[in-house]
């Protein structure tokens, strides 16, 4: 399914079976997650995608030759040179490469990827289950590597990714409170069902420690600002968000903190996917078949499943 250009639908395409470079797998897709970020693509957000361009970085397939099971992530190439680079801040390299962004991605029967930028899969996840580990989950686990040790940790918007966190941060010991669109109860029944103490929208019951902002509204900065004691971290887990209305310096006073998370290194796949099987992490899934992807990203912008939604190939 083809990207030709920001704000048109997708198109079924053939395309030749892509050829290799050194170093490169070509990897038969079996599941492709759904992504936030394919959105942002879609309606023109990011600047300078790859056009015509396959989307998609939650890419779960096996080597053709080798038949082992890999996954396919956002970070698809590094120049391992740069200052980033060198300091172990790989995700913030100068000529990084994406997934399903600058590199055609997993919305296909296959895909080329880097070797060295591929996981291998837990036993134990089906395919489609394994997709939203990989950016939902990667990406989810960084941004809660950043709440510190918060023990009353905020969630705000609870979808593919919070659904994840939710659960580790349950493991971890921590306390949730989960904030959905106002009158979602189904999703915050949802959330309650995965180990949130409170689901709502509004002002939280107590103080939180930390906060994760996934949804990409920028007033909901300062919303969860007002919601930290103390010392306390808002991080921001999206690569785009409206504009963050300005606040009263009142709200970040106390040492708080805003921040953002910027994509992954490898090291975070490596930790989160050996941590994921031993909560064990369960993703919910919506699956579509591949034709259906744009009906998979209408669905996604209308918040109209729970957990993620995830491309069967
Ligand atoms: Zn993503
Ligand atoms: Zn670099």
């Amino acid at each position: 399914m083809l990207l030709e250009a920001a704000g048109r639908p997708l198109v079924a395409a053939e395309l030749p079976v892509p050829t290799l470079g050194p170093g490169q797998l070509l990897v038969r897709v079996h599941a492709c997650g759904v992504c936030r970020t394919d959105l942002h693509i879609v309606d023109g957000e990011l600047a300078h995608p790859k056009l015509p361009l396959v989307l998609g970085h939650q890419v779960v397939g096996t080597v053709e030759g080798s038949g082992e099971r890999v996954g396919v992530p956002w970070l698809g190439w590094t120049d391992g040179e740069c200052r980033y680079c060198r300091t172990g801040r790989e995700n913030l390299c100068d000529r990084a490469r994406f997934t399903g962004y600058d590199i055609d991605g997993g919305y296909a029967e296959y895909a080329v990827a880097d070797e060295r930028y591929c996981f291998p899969i837990p036993e134990g996840y089906p395919d489609v289950q394994a997709a939203p580990l990989l950016c939902a989950g990667l990406i989810g686990w960084r941004s809660l590597s950043f709440a510190g040790d918060a023990e009353r940790l905020g969630l705000y918007g609870f979808g593919a990714s919070a659904h994840i966190v939710c659960q580790i941060a349950r493991w971890q010991g921590r306390r949730v409170f989960a904030f959905t669109r106002p009158g979602d109860e189904e999703g915050q029944a949802f959330a309650r069902s995965l180990g949130a103490e409170w689901a709502g929208s509004g002002a939280p019951p107590e103080e939180l420690d930390a906060a994760i902002v996934f949804a990409p509204a920028g007033e909901l900065v300062p919303a969860a600002l007002a919601a930290l004691a103390k010392g306390g971290s808002v991080v921001c887990a999206g690569i785009h968000m409206s504009d963050i209305p300005s606040f009263p310096y009142e709200l970040l006073w106390g040492e708080r903190v805003v921040r953002s998370v910027a994509n992954l290194t490898r090291r975070d796949g490596e930790e989160f996917l050996a941590l994921a099987p031993r909560v064990p992490v369960r993703t919910e899934v919506e699956e579509h078949p591949l034709e259906a992807a744009d009906e998979a990203l209408a669905r996604l912008r209308a918040g109209a499943f729970r957990g993620a939604a995830v491309l069967r190939i």
